[in-house]
């Protein structure tokens, strides 16, 4: 969800961890290339003679838990046969270091038919349905918790799962008074009639410009997810945060989802919740594009 800058560096691995990897690869690494730009994580490209791989590593105690929850967005995404994701290759620790290793996509920068492409397979993603809104499993946004507990009914999820917590924490960090909040039960009602008639979509659930690669061959590739079932229009809200995925992106959405109901009021309502979780993560200068929406809708 965060905008990176991409460059490689070749890195002097703990010669254990590599010994580590390459028993899992089953192949001499012949190098560790540091990728600067994983906002949360140390990401590096290895290579072999034969492949080349991905890995992201990091030794905080959640870590283990963030990338198993990736593995498991990533996987839940391919078994739908509309949307390539990387390969996933292990999940594991090592010593007090946790990684995910995965295939490596080559990339190239996204054409018009690229874009149209991305737009045509995430509708298709989005036909992917459920009876429940959630998942049977939380996960992590950013490196924030996020809780999917199922909800039969959208408002009473969006509300309960997602703005509610990030409001509240965001109240306990001192980053929004009482005064910049409305009462809870206001947001409910006002939620009420704009979130109703949704069917539960699979949605990536961080769907910003870092989190899509376009490989050599130009097919599109969905990475660090944050699945759940929800309102399809929340993966558009959030490509349309900072900036937008280009027209040929939602002419090739729409067309292929002509039921889709574009309403842009909920865009902003969806917004919220990212902008909410920006700003307990990165502090005050997301302020005033949380509280603007507040005062807009509540
Ligand atoms: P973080 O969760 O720390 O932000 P990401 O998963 O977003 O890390 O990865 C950091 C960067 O590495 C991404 O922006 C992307 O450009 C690149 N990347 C991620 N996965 C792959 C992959 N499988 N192959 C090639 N590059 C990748």
């Amino acid at each position: 969800m965060f905008d990176s800058l991409f460059c490689l560096i070749v890195y002097t691995m703990n010669s254990n961890f590599k010994f580590f990897i390459e028993n899992i690869l089953q192949k001499d690494i012949k190098q560790f290339l540091a990728l600067s730009g994983g906002d949360i994580s140390q990401a590096f490209k290895i290579e072999t003679d034969s492949d080349n791989y991905f890995l992201k590593s990091h030794q905080s105690p959640q870590a283990l838990y963030m990338f198993q929850a990736e593995k498991l967005g990533l996987e839940s995404i391919h078994k739908t046969n509309t949307i390539a994701t990387p390969r996933i290759i292990a999940c594991d620790q090592f010593e007090h270091r946790s990684f995910l290793l995965m295939e490596f996509i080559e990339t190239k920068a996204p054409t018009r038919k690229d874009m149209s492409s991305l737009g045509k397979q995430l509708a298709a993603l989005h036909q992917t349905t459920s009876k429940t809104f959630g998942l049977n499993s939380d996960n992590f946004i950013g490196s924030l918790p996020q809780s999917n507990q199922e909800h039969h009914n959208w408002k009473d999820f969006y509300l309960q799962e997602r703005l509610l917590p990030q409001l509240r924490l965001a109240k306990n960090k001192g980053l929004l008074t009482n005064s910049d909040c409305p009462p809870e039960n206001q947001i409910s009602i006002t939620l009420e009639p704009l979130l109703k008639d949704v069917t539960p979509s699979l949605l990536h659930g961080d769907l910003w410009s870092g989190n899509f690669l376009i490989s050599e061959n130009g097919t599109p590739y969905l990475i660090d997810p944050a699945v759940y079932y929800g309102d399809k229009e929340v993966d558009i809200a959030m490509t349309k945060l900072f900036g937008g995925f280009g027209e040929h992106f939602y002419e090739a959405y729409y067309e292929s989802d002509a039921a889709s109901s574009k309403s842009e009021l909920k865009i902003e309502i969806y917004q919220l919740y990212y902008l909410l979780v920006h700003l307990n993560l990165f502090g005050r200068s997301y302020h005033g594009s949380v509280v603007s929406i507040l005062k807009k809708y509540f």
